[in-house]
């Protein structure tokens, strides 16, 4: 059976109650992101000491890292309203419009998928994000005029996963910025023992760090794992997780031994079958692989230049020895294949 996490990370309802149950409320229970979260504890403090909004933020970074999550952590520390929403779906200036009004003092309104805004709606969000106004306009035809509409301050918090799709006019409206980086083992492992513990579910060490080291350094991958290996633990074992189970489901679900997708296995592949493993450019691997280049560079690559399966050189991208190992193919191999 293939299961893939990425892109399903949760299907049933059950899963999305526990989903909900599994994410910190708190700054002192969201792990990692260490500078992040203290320069935002700081601004939140300051914001809440002058009873005023807190700044615009941006936060930015591949999926599944945390960005919704502080978020919500963001607005029950400042003690404020959270209203969320997301680009694709605020597709009429009348929606944003009927959100902004709705929102009370200091308020936080998070945007997902910021980057994918339409250009009419996004340029209504730049007086509402500068002024805490917006211009409407009411009537058709030659009655129709624009008004003026006072907001309440509030704090807008935009996630992406494509910082490089924002507008430049966009990105200057942010005060805060934050970029989110994949999470070391160690504390996805912090990470899976907490959300055992709030699942009421027993894991050994070594479990959660065999989990963690499938987890491509994501928490919603972590959790998601967690979660299905909780299952085998239930059926095919005595409910606590030991190493023997966590390899076992691990095995049956056919995750990737360093957590690996199905399209960041292509990706090396692709170097390696039809560019000799590199360099080669980014734009050349995209158009081999159908994919955005955007994409590739942003969300898939980070991760595999973290864990060593390639590297940035000044001629493009060249795969690592990990990346040969891990995929059982060898230099030499390569020496008689054309591309
Ligand atoms: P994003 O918005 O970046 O796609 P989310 O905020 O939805 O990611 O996070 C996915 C899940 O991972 C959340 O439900 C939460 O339980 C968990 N999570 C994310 N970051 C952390 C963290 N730093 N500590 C603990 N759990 C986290």
């Amino acid at each position: 059976m293939d299961f893939d996490i990425r892109t399903q990370p949760i299907g049933k309802e059950k899963d999305i109650e526990t989903e909900k149950a599994l994410r910190p409320l708190i700054f002192d229970d969201f792990r990692g992101q260490d500078k992040i979260v203290e320069n935002l504890s700081v601004f939140v403090c300051a914001a809440k000491m002058r009873g005023e909004s807190l700044d615009h933020v941006l936060l930015h970074g591949p999926p599944g890292l945390g960005k919704t999550t502080l978020s919500n952590i963001i607005s029950n520390e400042l003690g404020v309203g959270f209203k969320i929403t997301s680009g694709p779906v605020l597709d009429k200036p009348g929606d944003l419009a009927g959100i902004l009004t709705s929102l009370e003092r200091n308020d936080v309104f998070f945007i997902d998928e910021i980057h994918r805004l339409s250009p009419v709606v996004e340029e209504y969000l730049y007086s509402a994000m500068e002024d805490f106004r917006i211009d409407i306009m009411i009537d058709k035809g030659p009655s129709a005029r624009s008004i003026q509409i006072d907001l309440e301050p509030f704090t807008l918090i935009g996630a992406t996963t494509r910082s490089g799709l924002l507008t430049s006019p966009l990105r200057a409206r942010f005060g805060i910025n934050c970029h989110f980086e994949y999470y070391d083992e160690s504390v996805i492992r912090g990470i899976i023992m907490r959300s055992s513990s709030i699942l009421d579910t027993k894991i050994s060490n070594e479990a959660a760090k065999e989990i963690a080291t499938r987890s491509r350094g994501t928490p919603r991958i972590a959790n998601a794992l967690l979660r299905r290996v909780r299952d085998f633990a239930q059926v095919r074992g005595n409910g606590e997780i030991d190493l023997e189970i966590a390899q076992y489901s691990l095995e049956a679900l056919n995750i990737d031994k360093y957590g690996l997708d199905e399209i960041d296995n292509k990706i090396l592949l692709t170097i390696i079958d039809k560019f000799r493993g590199g360099p080669v450019g980014i734009t050349t691997i995209a158009t081999a692989l159908g994919e955005d280049a955007g994409t590739i560079e942003e969300v898939y690559e980070p991760f595999l230049i973290k864990e060593g399966f390639i590297k940035r050189t000044p001629r493009g991208r060249e795969v690592m020895d990990l990346a040969y190992r891990h995929l059982g193919r060898t230099k030499e191999s390569l020496q008689g294949n054309l591309f």
